[in-house]
């Protein structure tokens, strides 16, 4: 077996890398897994990294490299294993592997992209908060240092292919001229159809049963109250270098087309699967050839209708204050991920309402608004911004706790 690709997963115990290694073990025997990481699950992560035969492994501390030891039960030589967040930015600059899977949750994945975009990998970007408090700062790297860039969002998959072919090359930089609209398609979650105040008692474990997809849990609760398809139009600008005025979000509740490209001369070229992460995943892998996977095929004597309506921006109001942020810039984008992370886990805690989430965001964005605006340079500004800001809706969910 000719080994022609070695990847390094970040968060490999998540929905994402969980799935990545699937597809990998199933269908890609020209890749090697060198390394993995993960913050907590440590059996899963053990589990892992015999299954692999991985080279080296990063955990968060050292008490979960004791269990890791404890936990090893193969007679095959236990990988080297590294501890702490610096570890995942050391270990980007290693040239033993060539593919970054980001999949990590959060702005915690930020050090490590950044690291991986400034040595040059392939990067099949998952955690989409990267490119939300960093959009700039990471295509800057990604450009400069020439990594390439794969997206594994369905919905950034989806539009990467309808560009590809259309565009000279991955760098989308000079598509504006040609494409009229970008269509990100969204499900619309799993409160479609409720009434603005029936969504007053949604509980922790409605929100995270996503009628479509099978996700992290802070990821099914972005979605549910469309904060997924706001980081989504920011990551889209930002990956595509389209104006926002070009994009449109469309609710298609089917989940059957995921995202469309409307060109100026009238044409709209669209991509369809199943709802299923095992494409994406499985495109970026083995990009630019096509490979198979296990997801099947769409029957479309089955697919009964396709639907598309406007999004409600008064019953999901996280949609317009992601859309209000890109348009106010990087600053604000880094208030909105802070406030919906402490927000998120606090309802995943069972500590505010769900309807609280996009209340405690308004107000971190209008607190920001009175500040003097931050100068955003580099990573620290970024993470000291990150900080400050979480401090702020820490602090007002105090008040509004249950
Ligand atoms: P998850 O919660 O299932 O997994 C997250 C992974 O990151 C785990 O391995 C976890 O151990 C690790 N992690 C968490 N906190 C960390 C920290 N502080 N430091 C280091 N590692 C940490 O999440 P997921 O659903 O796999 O999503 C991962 C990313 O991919 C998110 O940004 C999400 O928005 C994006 N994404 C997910 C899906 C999906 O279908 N799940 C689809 C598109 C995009
Ligand atoms: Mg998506």
């Amino acid at each position: 077996m000719s080994t022609s690709r070695r990847v390094f997963i970040f968060g490999s115990t998540g929905s994402i890398g969980k799935k990545a290694l699937e597809v990998i073990d199933n269908f890609h025997e020209d890749i090697e897994v060198f390394g993995i990481s993960a913050y907590s699950r440590i059996d899963c992560l053990v589990a892992q990294a015999i299954k692999y035969r991985v080279k080296v492994v990063i955990v968060p501390s050292t008490q979960s490299k004791e269990l890791f030891y404890e936990k090893w039960t193969s007679d095959n030589p236990i990988p080297k294993l590294l501890v702490g967040s610096q570890s995942l930015v050391d270990i980007a600059y290693d040239n033993s592997y060539d593919t970054v899977i980001a999949a990590i949750v959060g702005i915690a994945g930020l050090p490590s992209a950044l690291a991986a975009a400034r040595a040059g990998k392939r990067i099949l970007l998952a955690n989409k908060e990267v490119l939300v408090v960093a959009g700039d700062l990471f295509m800057q790297y990604v450009s400069y240092y020439k990594a390439e860039l794969i997206p594994i969002d369905s919905e950034h998959s989806a539009i990467f292919q309808c560009l590809y072919g259309n565009a000279n090359s991955i760098n989308f930089k000079k598509i504006e001229n040609n494409v009229r609209r970008i269509l990100l398609t969204a499900s619309g979650g799993p409160f479609l159809e409720y009434s603005t105040d029936s969504l007053q008692d949604i509980t922790p474990a409605k929100a995270c049963l996503h009628p479509k997809w099978s996700m992290g849990r802070k990821i099914s609760v972005d979605s549910s109250t469309m904060m997924n398809k706001g980081f989504e139009v920011i990551e889209t600008y930002w990956l595509f270098n389209i104006p926002i005025r070009k994009i449109e979000v469309l609710v298609h509740p089917q989940s059957i087309i995921h995202s469309m490209v409307e060109y100026i001369d009238g044409s709209v070229i669209a991509q369809l699967s199943k709802p299923d992460m095992g494409i994406p995943i499985s495109y970026a892998l083995g990009f630019p050839e096509r490979t198979k996977n296990e997801v099947g095929f769409i029957d479309f004597k089955d697919l009964m209708k396709l639907e598309f309506y406007q999004p409600d921006f008064v019953k999901f109001p996280c949609l317009s204050l992601a859309f209000d942020a890109l348009k106010l810039g990087q600053a604000h984008c880094i208030v909105l991920n802070a406030a919906n992370e402490v927000a998120v886990e606090a309802f995943l805690n069972d500590s505010i309402k769900y309807t609280s989430i996009p209340k405690i965001i308004e107000e971190s964005i209008n607190w920001y608004e009175k500040k003097t605006p931050y100068l955003l340079n580099n990573l620290d500004d970024i993470l000291h911004l990150d900080m400050v800001s979480r401090s702020f809706a820490y602090k007002n969910l105090s008040s509004i706790m249950k």
